[in-house]
């Protein structure tokens, strides 16, 4: 606490990240990496990259790259705005989109930033409990008046509804906006984006840290009408220009425009996936179905915590929340082959005790 912090800063309770420690040899399954590397063609981009193009301003409106979005989803450029990771897409839809007169739904477990966007932007929260089978409530999230912000897949329950489910939300009541936050776009949800020809208040964000292995590289974008874009960049153009540097507006852009790779390397993660689902639930784990890059399990008979702190002492580092509900569950990421094999070995080990 400082005299200087105003009122602002000193009521914020900002979200904590997952860890990120410099631990040579850590299985680090906590933050939903991308287990392969990126897109060679990709990091032939990043590899030619020269001083000439880091003297000048980066393009403000990131065109290239927004060009190379739209192409991919089949909608117009000023259909897309892009940003500097989906985090900072969705607090310009909290700057620019809600009001700190109407509450925004909110499923009440969900991406923990959430809540730490709307106490910055003031803007007041309902929050929806799950069903029992950690699914969404859609009849409750339907009631409400006002705008809807929703991950789909869920986090940190890895669960999807489909887009009839997301269709059925934006069309009962069009003067209500639908924010689909599709992070784990590509491992198995079916996309909202398609809705945007038909809904001008559903906006879908999407980020290049999980789908593209490009979590470093800070670039998240979102999908909807032209003047819902509009919104989000008079925002960005209020708060800063140039959000996605030079270097992020190329490389991104050819990441995107590598379909092969993405089309290839979201199918080996859902096969991983799928396959450690089933050894976990061989060992006596409950694993919710997953269309993301994430299993969220429960022991039978091993506490959250004590598997949380066993696999730490192994070097296996996995996430788990202290909330209600959900505190006995591990959100644990989907590795690749070496590390799913670590991780199952050092959990044979520890159930065994
Ligand atoms: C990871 C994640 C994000 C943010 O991703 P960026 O790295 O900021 O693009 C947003 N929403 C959910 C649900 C996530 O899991």
């Amino acid at each position: 606490m400082s005299r200087f912090w105003n009122r602002r800063a000193a009521g914020l309770s900002p979200y904590v990240p997952g860890e990120q420690p410099q631990i040579a040899g850590l299985i680090k399954l906590n933050t939903n990496e991308h287990p392969l590397a990126p897109s060679p063609e990709a990091m032939a981009v990043l590899s030619g990259i020269k001083g000439e193009l880091l003297r000048r301003y980066p393009d403000p409106a990131a065109q290239a790259l927004r060009d190379a979005i739209a192409e991919a989803e089949g909608v117009a450029p000023d259909c897309v705005f892009a940003g500097n990771g989906s985090d900072d897409v969705l607090a310009h839809a909290f700057l620019g989109l809600l009001d700190p007169a109407i509450p925004v739904t909110v499923p009440a477990i969900t991406y923990s930033f959430y809540p730490v966007w709307a106490q910055l932007c003031e803007v007041p929260l309902q929050r929806v409990p799950l069903t029992d089978a950690f699914t969404l409530d859609l009849a409750k999230l339907n009631e409400s008046e006002g705008p809807i912000l929703l991950a789909n897949p869920n986090a940190p329950t890895g669960l999807a509804i489909t887009r009839e489910e997301i269709a059925g939300l934006a069309g009962s009541n069009r003067d209500r906006l639908v924010i689909v936050d599709e992070a784990y776009f590509g491992f198995g949800a079916e996309s909202a984006a398609p809705l945007v020809h038909e809904f001008d208040n559903v906006l879908v964000t999407r980020t290049l840290s999980k789908s593209h292995a490009l979590a470093g590289l800070r670039v998240g974008y979102a999908i909807g009408a032209s003047e819902l874009i509009e919104g989000l960049v008079r925002v960005k153009d209020s708060f800063n220009s140039y959000p996605i540097d030079a270097i992020a507006q190329q490389v991104a852009t050819a990441a995107i425009q590598d379909q092969d790779w993405f089309a290839a390397a979201s199918k080996q993660v859902a096969d991983w996936r799928d396959e450690l689902a089933e050894t976990l639930t061989a060992m006596g784990f409950r694993v919710l179905p997953s269309s993301a890059n994430f299993l969220f399990v429960e022991h039978a008979t091993h506490s959250g915590a004590s598997v949380f702190d066993a696999l730490r002492d192994a070097r296996v580092l996995v996430r788990r929340w202290d909330k209600p509900g959900i505190d006995n569950w591990l959100r644990i990421t989907v590795g690749n082959e070496a590390e799913n094999a670590a991780l199952v070995a050092a959990l044979a080990e520890i159930l065994s005790r």
